[in-house]
C-alpha cells in the first residue's frame, strides 16, 4: 500500500521538502503508518517564517470585521465538513468517534467564531490628563509561533489560531510530531475561507523544529502546549529574545468529593475527569480526594460503571475509549501502574493492556493511594485514577494544594457555601463546582504554579494576542526647563 504523503503548509500552499527527517504517522489503534511526512528542514523553516512576518503587517492593518468575516467562513466550512473532521481526528489521535464529534472541531470551531465576534470590539482608551490627554491603541503583536500537544491537536490549533488571527497577527504552527493532521487541514480550510498567504502556516516536526522556531528573532509571542518539562526549555528559549509567551502545561489536578455530594454525579465527573480520550486531558481530576464516610460506596460504584466501559475500535460508534496516543506513552503508563502497586496503592479495576494492537490501556482505577505515592504526584496522561480518602476540609485543601502544579480543580457538594470557600483557597487556574472538564471558550483558562502562564479562551486572551501602545497627546506649549 502507498502511504500518503503529508506536507507542510507554508506561504498559502503545500511546501514538500523530502530531504527532512521521515515523520511517520501511525494510527494509535492499529499501530500502522497512515501518512508520511518529513520534519522541517531550515529552509522550510526559513520560509514560513518569512512569509508570516511578510503577511502580517497587512493582515493586521485590516478592519477587524473583515478579518473576522474570513473567519466565520472559515467555521461554516468546519461545520459543514464536521463528519470527515471527525474521523480524520479519530484516525489521528485513536479517540472515539464518539468524542470527536463533540468534543475537538466543535470546540476549534467555537473558539473562532468567539474569537471573531470579539475581535472588532477590541479598542484602546483615552486617559484624561486633565488638558494633555494619552490615548491607547490595541495593536497585534506581530508574528506569533503556535506548538501543540498530541491529545487535542485540532482543538488546540484552533485554540491558538483563533485569537492570534483574529486580533491581527500572523503564526507559524507546529503540530505535535505525532498528530500533524489537523493542523495541516486547518490551514487549508482557512486558505478556502480566504486567509491571504502567510497569514497561518504549518511546518512539521519535533522538539528541534519548534526550539528553531521560538528562537527566531522575527518572532514576537510563542504559545505553547505542552508538558512542564517542555514548558520550562521552550519558556528559558522565549526568555533569551524577551519574547511573550502563553505556556499551556501539565497538571495533577484534584477533585474533591465531599459526603454530602450527589455520589452518582460525583462518579460520573471522574470517570469524566479521567477517562475522557484515554485519560489524555491536561486538566484531568486524577487526584480524587473521597470523604472517609463515602469512600467505598464511591469505590464500589466506580468499579461497576468503570468495568463497564466498551474499549474498542475508535471508529465505531459505540466505542467509548480508544488507544492511546503511542506505544511508548503506553509503556509509560504500565510503568506508573507497576510503580504505584509496587508503593502500595490497591488494584480496584483494570490495569491491563488487552492482547490486541494498537496502544491500548484498561480505564483503571486505584484505591489506598496517598500523597507520597509517586502515582500522586507525577503526570500519568492515562486511563489511570487515583482515590484517596480524607477527613476534612482543611485537611484536604491543605493537600489538594500540595503539588508543583496548578491548573485545575474540582469540588463536588451540596452545601454551596463550602463549595466556593473551598474554590477560593484552591491553588487552580480553573474549578469546576458539582462538574468536571468543562472548558467552553467563553471562559479563560490555564494554569497557575508549574502549569502555566498567561490564559487561552475568553477576554483574558486578548491580552496575549495584543499590546497597548500609549500615545500622549500634548495639546499645551512645550515647557522645557532649559
Ligand atoms: P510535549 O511537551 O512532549 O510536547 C509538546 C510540543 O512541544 C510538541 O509539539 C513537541 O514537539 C514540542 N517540543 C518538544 N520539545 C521542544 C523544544 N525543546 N522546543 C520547542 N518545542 C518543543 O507534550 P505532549 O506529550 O505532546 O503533550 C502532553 C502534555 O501536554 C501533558 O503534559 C499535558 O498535560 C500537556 N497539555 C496541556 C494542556 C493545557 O492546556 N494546559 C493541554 C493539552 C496538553
Amino acid at each position: 500500500m502507498r502511504i500518503p504523503e503529508l506536507v507542510h503548509f507554508v506561504d498559502g500552499g503545500p511546501l514538500a521538502d523530502p530531504a527532512g527527517p521521515p515523520l511517520p504517522v501511525i494510527d494509535p489503534a492499529t499501530g500502522r503508518e497512515i501518512a508520511r511526512g518529513h520534519g522541517a528542514t531550515a529552509a522550510v523553516i526559513e520560509r514560513a517564517l518569512a512569509a508570516a512576518a511578510r503577511a502580517q503587517p497587512a493582515w493586521g492593518a485590516m478592519r477587524p470585521v473583515e478579518r473576522a468575516r474570513i473567519l466565520h467562513r472559515a467555521v461554516a466550512l468546519i461545520r459543514a465538513r464536521a463528519e470527515e473532521l471527525a474521523r480524520l481526528e479519530t484516525l489521528d489521535t485513536g479517540k472515539p468517534i464518539a468524542e470527536t464529534r463533540v468534543a475537538d472541531w466543535p470546540s476549534g470551531a467555537e473558539a473562532l467564531e468567539y474569537f471573531a465576534g470579539l475581535a472588532p470590539t477590541v479598542t484602546g482608551r483615552t486617559i484624561p490628563l486633565g488638558g494633555d490627554m494619552v490615548y491607547t491603541l490595541r495593536e497585534p503583536v506581530g508574528l506569533c509561533v503556535g506548538i501543540g500537544a498530541w491529545n487535542y491537536p485540532s482543538q488546540i490549533a484552533c485554540w491558538k489560531a483563533a485569537p492570534a488571527l483574529a486580533l491581527g497577527n500572523a503564526m507559524v504552527f507546529k503540530p505535535s510530531e505525532l498528530t500533524p493532521l489537523g493542523a495541516i487541514r486547518l490551514a487549508e480550510i482557512l486558505t478556502e475561507a480566504g486567509l491571504p498567504p502567510g497569514v497561518f502556516n504549518v511546518v512539521l516536526g519535533g522538539g528541534d523544529v519548534g526550539a528553531a522556531l521560538v528562537t527566531d528573532r522575527r518572532v514576537a509571542k510563542v504559545s505553547l502546549t505542552g508538558s512542564v518539562p517542555t514548558g520550562r526549555r521552550v519558556y528559558a528559549m522565549a526568555a533569551e529574545g524577551i519574547r511573550a509567551v502563553t505556556m499551556e502545561l501539565g497538571g495533577k489536578s484534584p477533585l474533591i468529593v465531599f459526603e454530602d455530594a450527589d455520589l452518582e454525579d460525583a462518579v460520573g465527573a471522574a470517570m469524566l475527569g479521567n477517562f475522557y480520550s484515554a485519560g489524555q486531558v491536561c486538566s484531568n481530576g486524577t487526584r480524587v480526594f473521597v470523604q472517609e464516610a463515602i469512600a467505598q460506596r464511591f469505590l464500589d460504584r466506580l468499579a461497576e460503571r468503570s468495568r463497564a466501559i466498551r474499549l474498542g475500535d475508535p471508529m465505531e460508534e459505540s466505542t467509548q475509549m480508544g488507544p492511546l496516543i503511542s506505544a511508548a506513552q503506553r509503556d509509560r503508563v504500565l510503568a506508573h501502574l507497576r510503580t504505584a502497586l509496587a508503593e502500595g496503592a490497591r488494584l480496584v479495576c483494570g490495569g491491563r493492556a488487552p492482547d490486541r494492537p494498537g496502544f491500548f490501556v484498561e480505564p483503571t482505577v486505584l484505591a489506598d493511594v496517598t500523597d507520597a505515592m509517586t502515582i500522586a504526584r507525577e503526570e500519568v496522561f492515562g486511563p489511570v485514577m487515583s482515590v484517596l480518602t480524607f477527613a476534612g476540609e482543611e485537611e484536604v485543601i491543605a493537600r489538594a494544594n500540595a503539588t508543583e502544579y496548578g491548573l485545575a480543580a474540582g469540588v463536588f457538594t451540596r452545601d454551596l457555601a463550602r463549595a466556593h470557600r473551598v474554590v477560593a483557597r484552591l491553588e487552580a487556574g480553573t474549578c469546576w463546582i458539582n462538574a468536571y472538564n468543562l472548558t467552553p471558550v467563553e471562559a479563560p483558562f490555564g494554569g497557575v504554579k508549574a502549569s502555566g502562564v498567561g490564559r487561552e479562551n475568553g477576554h483574558a486572551a486578548v491580552e496575549h494576542y495584543t499590546r497597548e501602545k500609549s500615545v500622549y497627546l500634548g495639546l499645551g506649549k512645550v515647557e522645557a526647563p532649559f
